[in-house]
């Protein structure tokens, strides 16, 4: 009823005007000053010190209550930028429609600064042009009501230790559930990325989507072909690489979503039903998550995006080629890697706009399925396979396969090598490129489909 109340509001011409936030105090809530980055804490004082206010905004909230710890933690304030930047020396102004202070303090850190704002960029039509000031600076109501979910609209506010919620998003922490601000069927409309955040975040905390939400969703998920590819790519991945990819995947598959984002397994999944491929698929992203989830320790794991989107085809090229099963010699092998990279040009290939190292990469640790399942059957890999270069890639990419396939569990640490050292093993995240490593002391290491001096993945062998 509350949130219907709000969800009116912000649906009028003067929505949000009149709307009085729910302030939760200190001891009704959990978040304690103490979890807040130390970092973030200082920009704050500074703000308020210099007679502005200042609170920490956005999913930062949202992960505090829920005792999880923030990936970034955002400010929001009435400072102007220029204001802002005044009161940090080292700091930069960023962003072309809406401008935002990142404030640099050691080891790295950024702390994001931002005014608080009356409109999303998603819901202005027009062009990147920056926007004049004066029509985009809001109040703290204005600035929870153009946000995406009511539960990353939320305030807290350090001098009073207080959250402040203007749209009912403690509520809905509390009850579990994923609403859009507004009404949904608009707001998508306007942004049609909510509905992928909708998502992200029913999937990260196992929350349930509210009705009218949902409805927006399967109404209107087509309407991501609107969004520019390389948003939704990045979005994509950042869903596959979240730790949660399975019950993403779960979700999307349910929504129709699914589909929109990649509309090659619709034949795949639907026409062949009984050929488990849906089930290999979330099998598949549960090891994803479960090597993501293992604690970080000093190396972080990761997964080179080539990588974790093989994995994401492996049902497809099963379903088209039968690869596992195969028995691959020489010019067999080589023609079915070129049929599977035809098959990676046709389906991600503009779509993902990925580069032609990563297809090839993606289509060597595909193709090879079929070469570790023959002899990972004789429990011996030969020395000529672990001499090849591509060895150690298409070594843990077939790991992933088998844990899926119900095979032993893979070795985190095999995932922890790609920046050991400040060294990067594989083609970039983002595909544009690789990085060769030195090969002094590696000899006997014979590159995969390479010219003389170019190893494919810039990966030797162990
Ligand atoms: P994460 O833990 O992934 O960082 P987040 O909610 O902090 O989650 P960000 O992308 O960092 O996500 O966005 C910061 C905040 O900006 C969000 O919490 C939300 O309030 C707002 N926001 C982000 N994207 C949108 C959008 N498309 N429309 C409206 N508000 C948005
Ligand atoms: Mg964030």
């Amino acid at each position: 009823m509350f949130n219907q109340q709000l969800n009116n509001n912000v649906s009028n011409t003067s929505p949000t005007k009149n709307i009085e936030p729910v302030i939760i105090p200190e001891k009704r809530h959990p978040i304690s000053t103490n979890e807040i980055d130390i970092e973030a804490l200082k920009v704050l004082y500074r703000l308020r010190d210099a007679g502005f206010s200042g609170y920490l905004v956005g999913g930062g909230v949202r992960d505090l209550y829920m005792g999880k710890r923030p990936k970034d933690f955002d400010i929001s304030t009435d400072a102007r930028p220029g204001q802002i930047r005044k009161l940090f020396r080292n700091s930069r102004t960023i962003g072309r429609r809406f401008r935002l202070v990142q404030v640099f303090f050691r080891g790295g850190k950024i702390i994001e600064v931002s005014t608080l704002r009356s409109q999303s960029e998603y819901d202005i039509n027009g062009t990147d042009k920056l926007l004049a000031s004066n029509n985009t600076f809001g109040t703290p109501a204005e600035d929870a009501f153009r946000r995406d979910l009511t539960i990353n609209a939320l305030f807290y506010e350090i001098e009073s230790k207080t959250i402040i919620d203007y749209v009912g998003g403690v509520k809905d922490l509390d009850q579990g559930l994923i609403r859009i601000i507004g009404e949904p069927e608009r707001r998508v409309t306007r942004d049609p990325v909510r509905m992928m955040r909708a998502i992200r975040h029913a999937a990260r905390n196992d929350f349930r989507i509210e009705e009218n939400t949902w409805k927006a969703i399967t109404r209107n998920f087509d309407k991501l072909e609107l969004c520019p590819r390389s948003r939704i790519r990045d979005e994509v991945l950042k869903d596959l690489t979240s730790g949660s990819s399975e019950p993403w995947a779960r979700i999307t598959l349910e929504s129709g979503l699914f589909f929109t984002l990649f509309p090659f397994y619709r034949e795949v999944i639907y026409q062949h039903v009984d050929s488990g491929r849906r089930s290999e698929l979330l099998s598949l992203l549960s090891v994803v998550d479960r090597l993501y989830n293992t604690p970080e320790g000093d190396v972080r794991i990761d997964f080179p995006d080539y990588f974790i989107l093989a994995t994401l085809l492996v049902p497809l090229v099963e379903d088209h080629f039968d690869i596992s099963s195969q028995r691959l010699k020489g010019p067999t092998h080589y023609r079915l890697s070129r049929k599977i990279r035809a098959v990676l040009d046709d389906v991600l290939g503009e779509r993902y706009n990925l580069k032609r190292m990563a297809k090839e990469a993606m289509t060597t640790l595909l193709v090879n399925l079929s070469t570790f399942e023959q002899f990972s059957r004789k429990k011996n890999l030969p020395k000529w396979l672990r001499n090849k270069s591509y060895f150690p890639d298409c070594y843990r990419f077939y790991r992933v396969v088998s844990e899926a396939r119900g095979g032993p569990q893979v070795d985190e640490d095999l995932f922890r090598i790609h920046r050991q050292g400040g060294r990067q093993d594989h083609i970039r995240r983002d595909g544009k490129g690789y990085k060769k490593n030195s090969s002094k002391g590696r000899k006997g290491v014979r590159p995969a489909f390479a010219d003389k001096n170019k190893s494919v993945f810039g990966l030797r062998g162990r």
